[in-house]
């Protein structure tokens, strides 16, 4: 007898020919997920194993697997040869003491020679003899007693179904190059998009001397949380300090923010297709600041070919703080510590923006050696909790 967790996968990659590699790519995250912890991993059809591992980590196992997106919910459950008393037994020492139950049995092993029914009132009946305060009702039960019988010769006996993260296995949908702030928004972007089955990569400009070594450790501990559900996560901190001198001294202050934002966005695309991502991400949210408005996003998003995607772009900030709250990165967001687009932030930015202004504007500039300059001083930091 032992301690084990049964976790089951999302229905959706069952189907279809891709189910190989979905479950393959599952796997190796879920097993990803528990590195460091000493246990065996076992996949067998549509359902893994966490086995033999120590109790006092069981916990922490539970925790991180309910964040590999992918897993649809785990049980925690008792692993025993198939025997319907050492079963019955099982049952009944889990039990409450108190309350109405049913018992599913689902009976994958057909040799038996008894029916789910019938060993589901078998356990029943046991339970009952057991414990007087107990009460069967099939319809509104407080506590359902779970055993699945396997071909395998073992029964797996559990009481609880915990949800898993839902959504797709992170790599499955390919790569995305992620802009990521010290802000509430981009981490939750990050993990909206990681759901969807992207892997994420993310570049953070950083103003050196301006914002300080502070700001960028906050980045980092960001992109480490969110590495949670993302898996690990290469961090590309970009120096900007030079960039945004150059458009103070050459161009209109007020367009300060906009020609910034069209560095960053043809910065990230240089990585991108570095890395073999097919998009950019950003946690922009339409109308939250001045460069955010459709114009300014329309002039930022002109500078690159490759898809920008913007998984906030229509939550209130109220829906992105309940997330952030939920995915842990918003006590670490709200630090204060200063940002990139604050140090230079103009009094007026410009609402809507033209991008043949800001064209013209970026002609007093030398674009290409600026963002060279800035792609040679790029330091790698690999994220994550682990
Ligand atoms: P966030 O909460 O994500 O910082 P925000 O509300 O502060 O967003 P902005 O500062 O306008 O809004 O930034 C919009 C988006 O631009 C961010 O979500 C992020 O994707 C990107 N971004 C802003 N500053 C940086 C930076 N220093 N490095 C990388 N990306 C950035
Ligand atoms: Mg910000």
């Amino acid at each position: 007898m032992e301690r084990i967790i049964l976790i089951r996968i999302g229905e959706i990659f069952l189907k279809g020919n891709n189910k190989n590699f979905f479950v393959s790519l599952l796997k190796d995250n879920a097993k990803n997920a528990l590195k460091g912890i000493p246990c065996r991993f076992v996949s067998s059809q549509n359902r893994m194993y966490v086995e033999r591992y120590e109790d006092s980590d069981e916990r922490t196992i539970i925790d991180r697997l309910t964040k590999v997106f992918g897993l649809y919910n785990l049980s925690p459950a008792i692993k025993l040869p198939t025997d319907f008393t050492e079963i019955a037994k099982v049952c009944s020492d889990m039990s409450p003491k108190n309350g109405t139950f049913r018992v599913t049995v689902n009976r994958a092993d057909k040799k038996l020679d008894k029916n789910s029914m019938e060993i589901s009132r078998e356990i029943g009946a046991y339970m009952l003899r057991k414990e007087s305060g107990l009460t069967v009702n099939l319809h509104q039960f407080d506590f359902e007693v779970n055993v699945d019988i396997r071909e395998n010769g073992f029964s797996y006996v559990f009481y609880e179904k915990i949800p898993c993260a839902g959504g797709l296995p992170v790599g499955c949908g390919g790569n995305g190059m992620l802009l990521l702030s010290g802000g509430i928004d981009s981490p939750v972007a990050a993990y909206l998009m990681a759901k969807r089955g992207v892997k994420i990569y993310a570049v953070h400009y950083h103003s050196f001397p301006f914002t300080s070594e502070m700001a960028k450790n906050k980045v980092i501990k960001l992109a480490q949380i969110v590495s949670d559900y993302c898996g690990e996560i290469e961090l590309f901190v970009v120096p900007f300090t030079d960039i945004q001198y150059a458009i103070k001294e050459n161009c209109p202050i007020e367009y300060m923010i906009t020609i910034m934002r069209r560095f960053m966005m043809r910065i990230a695309e240089r990585l991108a297709e570095q890395y073999k991502c097919g998009a950019i991400i950003t946690g922009e949210s339409l109308g939250q600041v001045a460069s955010q408005t459709m114009e300014s996003i329309n002039v930022t998003n002109s500078v690159v070919k490759k898809p920008v995607f913007r998984p906030l772009i229509g939550s209130d900030k109220s829906d992105i703080i309940e997330i952030a709250r939920k995915i842990n990165t918003f006590e670490t967001s709200i630090l204060p510590y200063e940002d990139c687009c604050t140090v230079f932030l103009p009094k007026n930015p410009v609402i809507k923006p033209k991008i043949e202004l800001a064209e013209e504007m970026e002609q007093k500039l030398d674009v290409n050696g600026l963002i060279e300059q800035a792609l040679s001083g790029v330091e790698i930091i690999h994220c994550n909790n682990r």
